[in-house]
């Protein structure tokens, strides 16, 4: 695929079926060796920004639910306990690499106005000078439940996108709980073929996409190529790796072939 990762602004999206086990508790061992990668990438001397899910599963832990609750108000309880554990947890792993970290929540509005998105703009590059990793999520506890408000990212495939494309990245790197894109859902079809490189997200491709995700998180493979159309379309490459092996994105900055590239339709 030949991406030449040094030196490069990088945004990577960890899912929460990446973090955590099926029972919603936080996989630790995993988590050591995603963060330990992102400090790898950040002492390279790559700008990385880590888009995060995981607030209401690691909520559901912290108030000992066994489901998110069906009420909007109670899921923004579980989203707003969730969220300082989560930051807490990266916290104390990015901290044994000496990593700093800051957290930053956003709503579509946000990025939408042109004064709030200029202060975010200057915030990310002085983040980047002070060599701070910006950890981003939805703002859930103040982002429109609305089916149809145009106020809320909803999946944070799409959030992740909608940030590639701010601070104008090189890569978007979905980490997911599968290796990329097949011609059919490769959990129910023996032989479905691997497609390594995706020129253009058309319909062909959509058709494609046969829901392969999970029951934690909110994305599956629909929202990823939404993602992908979003970040091509501004000239942002996507890529989407299996999580379980953090350590391919090391064979990314040697230039061979990782998960599925999403090739950016323009020059950004
Ligand atoms: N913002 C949600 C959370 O942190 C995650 C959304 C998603 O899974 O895409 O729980």
């Amino acid at each position: 695929m030949n991406i030449d990762l040094h030196k490069k602004r990088i945004v990577i999206k960890i899912g929460t079926s990446s973090l955590t086990y099926e029972s919603g508790q936080l996989n630790y061992r995993h988590i050591e060796e995603m963060t330990n990668v992102i400090c790898d990438l950040k002492n390279m001397g790559n700008q990385v920004v880590l888009v995060s899910s995981g607030a209401s599963g690691v909520g559901l832990g912290k108030l000992g639910l066994s489901k998110k609750p069906d009420e909007s108000s109670k899921k923004r309880v579980l989203a707003a306990a969730g969220q300082s554990g989560l930051m807490a947890m990266y916290e104390s792993f990015f901290g044994r690499y000496n990593c700093k970290v800051a957290q930053i929540l956003l709503t579509k509005s946000v990025l939408n106005d042109a004064e709030k998105a200029e202060s975010i703009q200057k915030s990310f590059e002085e983040m980047f000078n002070y060599g701070v990793l910006p950890i981003i999520n939805e703002n859930d506890v103040i982002a429109s439940d609305k089916p149809d408000s145009n106020d809320v990212f909803g999946d944070n495939d799409t959030l992740s996108a909608c940030v590639a494309v701010f601070v104008k990245a090189d890569l978007l790197i979905i980490w997911s709980d599968i290796d990329g894109l097949y011609d059919k859902d490769p959990r129910s079809h023996e032989d479905a073929k691997f497609i390594p490189v995706v020129e253009k997200v058309t319909e062909e491709i959509y058709n494609m996409a046969g829901g392969a995700g999970t029951a934690r998180g909110k994305g599956g493979m629909l929202t990823k190529l939404n993602a992908a159309r979003i970040a091509n379309e501004s000239g942002v490459d996507m890529v989407i790796a299996n999580s379980s092996k953090p350590e391919l994105l090391y064979d990314m900055v040697e230039g061979k072939s990782v998960g599925t590239l999403f090739k950016a339709s323009v020059q950004q």
